[in-house]
């Protein structure tokens, strides 16, 4: 559906309300508007957005505080926004910029036949993301069968700060981010930089996709499978967190550790990304017990 210049394509079926005056901010849809000036300075610089050129797609528009500066900065920007009511209001602000276009979508699903140019790519992602989806909006770009080549996100810090860990704090999430890409902080955000203010505090990270995941090509679940095992005890030594996941004996685990380089008494924090890809290799070797 085309509104002016701008294409809106409509595959939600939320509220719908009228586009006159300014509505109360949805809670439900993690609406945490950004006033502060320099953190959208910081976020559109991270994208590093060059001569008009680049696929943007930004995620949760909202109302349109990252919006403004990517439009003029990229070469072709789609938003895709999941509030209906906010995706028609943007529909309307950018009906003179033919190079904007809406998708009334929600990202946690996000897939080329929504948006045909994450098929054509490439393309970067921004986003300040709501705090209730961030997970799963995230997971999605990064396994997307047509994944963006960076991405700049807000999230939650304490999501920001786990996705960036290094060995000795990792976890699951650190794991299955690295796996796809390499992970930053840019910046941090106090909850006075929103409107309304949230009860956290949030962090910008920027992702440069891998050409391949860390653990070479080819399907990735088994090594999940392994992953979350890894995690089952994260207390615990990594023979007997294994264990516990697998509900096997320490006894079957070490051994493969030990194969793979490590020192079975490291806790599965400790585990780089060159550990883990050892690791998966040593255990599909011993036959995924
Ligand atoms: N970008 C704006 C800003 O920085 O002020 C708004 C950010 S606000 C934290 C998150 C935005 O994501 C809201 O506009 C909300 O409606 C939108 N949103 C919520 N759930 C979504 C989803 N599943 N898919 C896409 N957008 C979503």
């Amino acid at each position: 559906m085309t509104n002016g210049g701008a294409r809106l394509t409509f595959m939600t079926a939320s509220s719908g309300t009228s586009s006159s005056g300014r509505r109360k901010p949805r809670k439900s849809l993690g609406q945490h508007f950004l006033r502060d000036r320099s953190i959208v300075k910081r976020i559109v610089g991270a994208a590093r957005l060059e001569g008009g050129q680049d696929t943007v797609i930004e995620i949760g528009p909202g109302r349109g505080a990252l919006t403004g500066l990517l439009a003029e900065a990229a070469g072709r920007l789609v938003l895709v926004e999941y509030d209906d009511a906010l995706a028609a209001d943007l529909s309307e602000k950018f009906a003179d910029q033919p190079h904007v276009s809406v998708v009334n979508a929600d990202a946690r699903t996000l897939s080329p036949s929504d948006v045909p140019e994450m098929a054509e790519g490439p393309y970067k992602v921004v986003g300040n993301l709501p705090y209730y989806a961030a997970s799963p909006i995230v997971r999605n770009l990064l396994e997307n069968e047509a994944p963006p080549t960076e991405a700049v996100v807000m999230v939650q810090r304490e999501v920001a700060r786990e996705m960036t860990a290094k060995p000795g704090e990792m976890g699951l999430l650190s794991v299955a981010t690295q796996l796809y890409a390499e992970a930053r902080i840019v910046c941090h955000a106090p909850p006075r930089a929103f409107s309304p203010q949230p009860k956290v505090h949030s962090s910008v990270v920027h992702l440069a996709l891998r050409a391949e995941p860390s653990i070479g090509g080819g399907p990735t679940g088994k090594f999940f499978t392994l992953a979350r095992a890894g995690f089952a005890a994260p207390r615990k030594m990594l023979p007997n967190s294994l264990a516990v996941g697998f509900r096997g004996k320490a006894a079957v685990y070490a051994p493969i550790i030990e194969k793979a380089g490590l020192d079975p008494s490291q806790r599965p924090a400790t585990l780089s990304m060159d550990d883990w890809r050892g690791l998966y290799e040593a255990w599909l070797e011993a036959g995924e017990p």
